[in-house]
């Protein structure tokens, strides 16, 4: 039965179980096996091959909500990139990688790349030119990020999945922050999706995993690699996954939702110098986000006005946490500067608008009024604050 007659509610709660022909439970079974007898000789389950039947069955789910024909489990999200990377880039090749990365990804490439002999060129900005520019004889594939990590930058999907075509390149996205509920990269022409599944996929800050969608033919090779590596997840995980994802289109719209009635309120705000959120009219690339975004997602970032200290807001906060992660159904919010792009200097960070000012917010799917009044008393205390010294 073709899964994509279903909705998106039914596909998270149904695509993907495993039913309990025993005893009838209403979830899967956890198949915690690392061994298993063989059926045939062509299906060798276990857990480094991820193919046990959680596995298995839990990536059909994510398959099914990116319209791929194939999924993959992974530990993480970095076990993921860095395998997809490892699958489709050898020795003598070039990659082409937006500018502004999750530091993570960003890191991988510029230690181990150079290790293994593959050219990289992170793009000048986000323009699809800025992509063409960077492309080289050698180059292999084209990675993009967007929305990106921190100023919810914009990168026009099918304008880049078209240049790669033309010129016979692969392109691989993250599409973390946007999650499949906001955003499907495989209907612009992108070869592979991956997912930090910690993030909206598992949704409630208590998983670590990774996942890849594309089609039968990239995923054969990425498994010929993946399981040499071995970033596999464990089934207790991915039953925890399987479960977080029957929620996730309730979670994430409820965070569109919330973060675009935030966006609006910070931007009218006083003491709110700027609001950065692709949802927002008043966002450069609007128009563009609203062409291949269902929805603007629950990231935003602002910066408060002038001789309001970001961290002290931070500390003033007393519902919303400020937290490394993201994308939890909890509100966090995290200093840029402070954390994900602490490695960069100064002149690196100004270069691409990361000010020492910025906050970067993870709506959660808390009361609206509760975070507008939980903002409101921080910055009232950090105003009584700087005034008092
Ligand atoms: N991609 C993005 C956009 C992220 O924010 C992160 C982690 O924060 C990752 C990838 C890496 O994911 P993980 O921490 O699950 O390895």
């Amino acid at each position: 039965m073709s899964q994509l007659k279903y909705g998106l509610n039914t596909i998270c709660t149904h695509i993907g179980e495993i039913k309990d022909e025993q005893f009838k439970g209403a979830v899967s079974p956890i198949y915690m096996s690392t061994s298993y007898e063989f059926e045939d000789v062509q299906i060798k389950r276990y857990p480094r091959y991820f193919n046990t039947p959680n596995q298995e069955f839990t990536s059909k789910k994510i398959a099914a909500l990116e319209h791929a024909e194939a999924g993959m489990l992974f530990g993480s999200g970095m076990a993921a990139i860095s395998t997809v990377f490892l699958a489709f880039l050898k020795h003598g090749d070039h990659i082409v990688v937006q500018n502004t990365l999750y530091g993570g990804t960003s890191n991988f490439i510029r230690e181990e790349f150079p290790k293994y002999g593959i050219d990289f060129t992170f793009t000048d900005g986000y323009e699809v030119s800025d992509f063409e520019a960077a492309i080289r004889p050698n180059t292999k594939l084209i990675h993009i990020e967007t929305p990106s990590n921190p100023l919810l930058t914009i990168t026009d999907i099918k304008g880049v999945a078209d240049l790669a075509k033309s010129k016979n390149l692969m392109t691989t996205i993250d599409n973390t922050f946007a999650s499949p509920v906001n955003q499907n990269p495989i209907d612009f022409g992108i070869d592979i999706v991956m997912h930090s599944a910690t993030k909206y996929l598992g949704g409630h800050s208590d998983i670590l995993a990774g996942a890849v969608v594309c089609n039968e033919a990239h995923m054969k090779i990425i498994w010929n690699v993946a399981k040499n590596l071995g970033g596999s997840l464990s089934d207790m995980t991915v039953w925890m996954l399987e479960r977080s994802m029957k929620t996730l289109a309730l979670r994430v719209k409820a965070q569109n939702r919330n973060a675009k009635k935030l966006a609006k309120f910070l931007s009218q705000h006083d003491n709110v110098k700027q609001v950065y959120y692709p949802g927002l009219k008043s966002h450069p690339q609007y128009d563009l986000a609203k062409s291949q975004m269902k929805g603007f997602g629950g990231m935003l970032s602002f910066e408060l006005a002038d001789g309001l200290d970001a961290m002290a807001f931070q500390k003033e906060l007393k519902l919303i946490k400020s937290s490394m992660s993201l994308a939890g159904v909890e509100s966090t919010v995290l200093s840029p500067h402070k954390t994900s792009h602490s490695l960069l200097s100064q002149e690196e960070r100004d270069a691409i608008g990361v000010s020492d000012n910025l906050i970067r917010f993870s709506v959660g799917i808390e009361s609206k009024k509760d975070l507008i009044a939980d903002i409101e008393q921080a910055i009232l205390k950090v105003k009584q604050n700087t005034q008092m010294a």
